[in-house]
């Protein structure tokens, strides 16, 4: 290594250090041995030595501190209670014995399980607190002109009676709603997702997926549907783990969206959609956006009709056989529906995942052993479901932010159509496609392409002069007779 790579890893390392803040050792480059050497901060260094700071979070594992973190608007809050000389409530959450812990100054969520540690909170300066109390308590959080400061009284108590056992803990706050997005401003509007719900329905591998995504990008309201547990089979596609088997996937997702937004707001209904149509009519009329993730056709055809009667927009995504590819459909207020896309016939093509509810809505009949049924059980991997989820995703950031002057605004010029197409292997449907070097003006497998959908004029959902059978089931048809738009 040449002294000057050996300068540039210095200063990236000093620059590294200056941004995890203070630091009480440098480290030294010694020539004869070729390695860095630890040394006390601020001792003398001979001139053009290779100095570099270590932090206590980076190189020096020594130099334990301990690291609180402490929410914004909690303290925000915290403060206001203070100053009318209230209790305030509060819990530790300990992270992996590391050191590491979170303080909430609040009241524990009741679905999350954690360790309560203290029954109550209090500062020094609130004057609430008598020495014997103040024996009671690990941490102690102090309200200072220049911010929070923690106090903490971790270590093996050998004299409680003094405050010699307390120690200052470094102290990172996480940040208030309006400042958590603030890495994706100039890409998403932010405040603009803030402000938007969004219905999930369906939390298997696509709508888990999703609906982490949109928190991540900010989504700000979720109504999340789905009746089923998170079973063994599903985890290899899901976002559930081993420690959600049984679980509700509403309860699931739920906990994953807080843990990226702790400021979303989430309704669940564990509910079958199809036995509980007026809700399902209800939700659509406050969403924003309408997600239909679900693996049926009778769902999806109830949920555009819903969408068709309220106005709103809906994206539909599915995979089909093995997941050898997959389709997005957008429906718009006035254009092509659910219905105008799929048409009469059966779908029979289209991915089963699970038997259970396979055989509930009929694609699997009642004659077909379990055996069977096992085997009719066609599943694709995670990795080719994913591009799905995620066009579906910048589909529905797209139209959310629709009007706007954002980043992606720019990808409303290539959302023109209504339905999106994908292929991930050169099998059964696309057996007969090209391989991607030099398939000149034929379509290829890992690519988008768009279609254009024409509105049926006697379409049984979106066509005013078509009057509805609310009786059965709407048979619909396979996609062979969509034309691919190359242009
Ligand atoms: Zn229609």
């Amino acid at each position: 290594m040449t002294n000057e790579e050996l300068n540039r890893m210095s200063e990236d390392v000093r620059e590294e250090g200056i941004n995890q803040g203070s630091s009480m050792k440098d480290l030294v480059f010694d020539p004869i041995t070729g390695d860095f050497r630890q040394v006390p901060r601020g001792t003398h260094h001979g001139e053009g030595d290779v100095v570099t700071e270590m932090t206590n979070k980076g190189f020096a594992a020594e130099a334990a501190t301990t690291i609180v973190y402490l929410r914004e608007d909690e303290l925000r809050e915290a403060a206001e209670l203070l100053a009318e000389k209230k209790h305030i409530p509060a819990f530790v959450e300990e992270v992996d014995e590391e050191g590491v812990y979170h303080i909430h100054l609040r009241t524990q969520a009741s679905n999350v399980p954690m360790y309560l540690e203290l029954p109550g909170f209090y500062t020094k300066e609130s004057g609430l607190m008598s020495s014997s109390e103040m024996r009671a308590f690990r941490f102690c959080v102090l309200m200072t002109e220049s911010g929070p400061e923690v106090w903490c009284r971790l270590k093996p108590f050998g004299n409680q009676k003094t405050d010699r056992n307390w120690e200052k803990a470094d102290v990172f706050l996480i940040p208030s709603e309006e400042n958590l997005f603030s890495r994706s401003k100039g890409i998403l509007e932010v405040g603009i997702l803030k402000g938007k719900r969004v219905m999930i329905v369906g939390l298997g591998s696509f709508g888990s997926q999703i609906a982490i995504e949109l928190a991540k990008a900010g989504v700000g309201s979720f109504a999340l549907m789905d009746f089923d547990r998170v079973e063994l089979h599903n985890l290899s596609r899901h976002t559930a783990t081993v420690h959600d088997l049984g679980r509700l996937k509403t309860n699931v997702i739920e906990e994953a969206i807080l843990g990226k937004n702790p400021y979303a707001k989430v309704d669940k209904f564990p509910v079958n959609i199809n036995e509980n149509l007026k809700l399902l009519y209800d939700e659509v009329e406050k969403a924003d956006l309408v997600i239909c993730a679900t693996d049926n056709n009778i769902s999806r055809f109830n949920l555009s009709k819903a969408l068709v009667e309220k106005g709103k927009t809906g994206i539909f995504g599915r995979a089909i056989t093995r997941a050898e590819g997959g389709d997005v459909f957008r429906y718009r207020p006035g254009g092509p529906c659910y219905c105008c896309l799929v048409g009469e016939g059966d779908l029979q093509e289209e991915e089963i995942t699970d038997v259970a509810s396979a055989r509930r809505d009929g694609r699997i009949a009642a004659y077909v052993s379990p055996e069977d049924a096992d085997a009719m059980v066609q599943v694709g991997l995670s990795s080719d479901i994913e591009p799905i989820c995620n066009m579906m995703v910048k589909l529905s950031l797209v139209e959310l932010s629709r009007g706007k002057e954002s980043g992606i605004s720019s990808l409303e010029d290539e959302f023109v159509y209504d339905y999106y197409m994908w292929a991930n292997r050169r099998e059964r449907h696309f057996a007969n496609w090209k391989a991607l070097p030099n398939a000149g003006g034929y379509p290829t497998i890992l690519r988008w392409y768009g279609a254009r959908i024409e509105k049926e004029a006697d379409c049984p959902i979106c066509s005013a002069s078509y009057k509805l059978d609310e009786g059965g089931d709407i048979p619909v048809e396979g996609l062979d007779n969509i034309e691919i738009d190359l242009s």
